[in-house]
């Protein structure tokens, strides 16, 4: 028999689970990281390098992003990688940096957790833990997330559809956790000119089927650096709550996905035409309150 949490609650001909149900909720789940709101009227913008390589790198890329107006800093410390002869992150010593990094910026940070035995270390130094596309359906790491004390950045499976994406969010949420963010980041098609195509019907369909914050990676989702600002600013015009954007302070020797990696000067431009089309349709950026600096 189908449990009470999964079988009436379908829309447009697709079974969204309870929890995650915008029938379920009637206002919009704002996440609160230290005082910024993703999901309300504001749209927030994630920045900073794929991988914490070191800590200049990680000092320098976290200021410049900072600077431009970012509102929360990435950087992976655990990276899933294809090949497992190249570089695989840092380890805590990566969390270290982020949180000096948040020290020196007042930025929140996040980063992702891989495996269930990383989780507490993990939530020990970051305000945001990330389940990658190639975790989306690792039902024990989603449980563990569900269980954990902070906010959870969730991104799509690179071959998942949207109800099994949402099926997935449910077990965070189930567990308790109901700090999630949903994340597009590109699906798996035969082009194969971008790495992923990004599928920016996603956003209004995550809006309308949930009631959780949707943002959009465009670094990930296209492959190519030159691309990202066009499909960023096709995302906020599509509604998305936010941005994640990778950003490095010296692309061409980035340890993992330079090619898709921002220079700091386009990241700047790219904040500011964002402010654009968000005033376009009646958004604006979050600013750093002065007394959260
Ligand atoms: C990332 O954001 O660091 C990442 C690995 O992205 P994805 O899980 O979407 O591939
Ligand atoms: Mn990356």
């Amino acid at each position: 028999m189908e449990s009470k949490h999964y079988n009436d609650l379908s829309i447009m001909g697709c079974t969204v689970p309870t929890r995650v149900n915008r029938k379920s909720k009637s206002d919009a789940t704002q996440v609160n990281i230290n005082g910024i709101h993703i999901g309300g009227s504001e749209i927030i913008v994630i920045a900073g390098p794929c991988a914490v390589e070191n800590r200049e790198q990680l000092l320098e890329t976290a200021k410049q992003v900072s600077s431009a107006g970012a509102n929360i800093l990435r950087g992976g410390a655990f990276k899933p990688r294809t090949s497992p002869y190249t570089f695989q992150g840092l380890g805590e010593e990566g969390l270290k940096y982020l949180a000096e990094a948040r020290k020196e910026t007042g930025l929140p940070v996040v980063t992702e957790a891989m495996d269930t035995r990383q989780m507490d270390m993990v939530c020990k130094y970051t305000d945001i833990v990330q389940i990658g596309s190639r975790n989306m359906h690792n039902y024990p790491l989603l449980k563990e997330a569900g269980r954990c004390k902070k906010p959870v950045l969730f991104k799509r499976g690179m071959m998942a559809t949207v109800e099994e994406y949402l099926m997935a969010a449910e077990y965070i949420l189930s567990e308790g956790n109901q700090d999630v963010i949903l994340c597009e980041r590109g699906i798996r098609t035969f082009e194969n000119c971008t790495r992923f195509t990004l599928d920016l019907s996603a956003v209004p369909l995550l809006k309308r089927l949930t009631h959780l914050p949707v943002i959009v990676d465009p670094s990930h989702g296209t492959g190519h650096r030159w691309m990202v600002p066009s499909m960023a600013k096709a995302a906020i015009a599509a509604g998305a709550d936010g941005l994640m954007i990778e950003v490095h302070n010296k692309p061409l020797d980035a340890l993992s996905d330079g090619k898709q990696s921002l220079y700091p000067e386009d990241f700047v431009q790219l904040v500011k035409d964002i402010e654009k089309i968000a005033q376009a349709i009646g958004r604006k950026i979050y600013h750093r309150k002065p007394s959260l600096v």
